[in-house]
């Protein structure tokens, strides 16, 4: 068997550890966001990879199958514009900048290759008050250097939009390099756009730009399919009671053949606490019946979840409560609770849990925010709550949120929390 096919095996199977809930939870991180995983996302299939180890654990616990779903798996298909090769961007000739760490790429980005002298150096405030009118753009590179602006007024934002939309109707540009002190926040598309844009934060970007070479290589993938990983522990007293537990498993993936998104805290870390909870069940029987939901695709737009309440292997109406655990890595500053306000008696039981054990140093209460996969459930009527940790490392769509820098502060306590919380659901 050559080295690589080894290393393929290994990560197909659960690792099923002897150790405390923490330290398990930091090998299942250490997994889902190592190089093998290739960040979770879809270039290299890393989303498979991850899907086939969630298989795996699910099976290995011998957690009970929908027989709506194939095994534990419910297929979801989107379509995905992927970097599975060159991107690179060279300032001034000699500048060669580096992926992740001095730039990032719009994730729409098409494949591009192009060589240029002929810089427009400008602001989006100069061309908000219409600046750029008249200038020849045929051919150039538009260079916005935002780095005296502290932040832009919404007109402003506004204005990159609206530059796409003049580059698209007149072919005018070639590319934007966009040059800001703010922090380099990756995502991933549906879309292919029409000219590359660049996002520069790098103390290696000289204040004067004479030339910009770039090379993009990209695959846009139809129809990508994936899979939502789903299996129960069914209630000892009250079966037909759900209690639904979801975290999302896919990441943003490769930006480039080199630089990996590893996406620890987001979210190795849930799918952790959701894996280390089934375990738990497992040997602690329930009485109401648990399901846990390992979603795909919520990166680029909650697919998965989406996909799930559209065709749902039980009745939502069922569903008692559900917590979407999304970021539970920190927790140095306690947990923020998405649905609190709106489930005041669920927040209040959380908060005389907390009150007992001091599990959280405070638990911050938060109105309804489509930011994660409660949000499709919620939208059907689904009870649910949304809780992220808060605190400690600041890495979040970037090549920084890396296992070997994720604290888990507050991971025991989180998961002692949500044990007693669903205790007396
Ligand atoms: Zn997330």
């Amino acid at each position: 068997m050559k080295p690589y096919a080894i290393v393929f095996t290994l990560f197909l199977f659960c690792a099923t550890f002897c150790f405390a809930q923490k330290e398990t939870a930091l090998k299942h991180i250490a997994i889902l966001s190592s190089p093998q995983m290739y960040g979770r996302g879809y270039v290299q299939n890393g989303v498979g990879l991850a899907a086939n180890y969630i298989d795996s654990c699910f099976s290995s616990y011998k957690l009970h199958t929908f027989k709506e779903l194939q095994g534990y798996r419910q297929a979801v298909t989107f379509d995905v514009n992927t970097f599975p090769g060159i991107v690179k961007l060279c300032i001034n000739d000699t500048i060669n900048l580096t992926p992740g760490v001095d730039f990032v790429i719009a994730s729409n980005s098409p494949a591009a290759k192009y060589t240029s002298k002929d810089i427009v150096r400008t602001t989006k405030l100069r061309i908000a008050n219409g600046k750029l009118i008249g200038v020849p753009l045929k051919n150039t590179v538009l260079v916005l250097d935002e780095r005296s602006y502290a932040s832009a007024d919404e007109r402003i934002n506004q204005v990159t939009q609206g530059l796409q939309a003049m580059s698209y109707q007149k072919n005018e540009f070639k590319a934007i390099v966009e040059i800001s002190n703010k922090k380099l926040t990756w995502d991933v598309s549906e879309r292919k756009g029409t000219f590359p844009h660049f996002y520069l934060n790098s103390p290696r970007v000289p204040s004067h730009i004479s030339s910009v070479s770039y090379h993009i290589e990209q695959t846009f993938l139809p129809k990508y399919q994936t899979y939502n990983i789903c299996g129960y522990i069914p209630g000892t007293l009250y079966p037909d009671s759900l209690i639904v537990l979801t975290a999302h498993y896919d990441h943003l993936g490769m930006m480039g053949n080199k630089t990996i998104f590893p996406g620890a805290n987001d979210n190795a870390s849930g799918v952790a606490m959701l894996l280390t909870l089934a375990e738990y069940y497992v040997q602690n029987p329930p009485q109401k019946t648990i399901v846990f939901v390992a979603l795909t695709g919520e990166e680029i737009g909650l697919k998965g979840a989406f996909a799930f309440v559209e065709n749902p292997p039980f009745s939502l109406k069922n569903i008692n409560f559900l917590v979407n655990i999304d970021l539970a890595g920190t927790g140095d500053d306690g947990i923020q609770v998405v649905n609190s306000t709106v489930f005041k008696q669920k927040a209040a039981l959380l908060d005389s849990i907390n009150t007992t054990h001091t599990y959280m140093p405070t638990i911050k209460k938060r109105g309804e925010a489509c930011n994660s996969d409660h949000c499709p459930f919620y939208m059907k009527g689904v009870p649910s709550f949304f809780i992220y940790t808060l605190g400690g490392i600041q890495a979040y769509h970037d090549v920084y949120d890396k296992p070997e820098t994720l604290p888990l502060t507050r991971f025991n306590e989180y998961s002692a929390l949500l044990k007693e919380f669903i205790s007396m659901l």
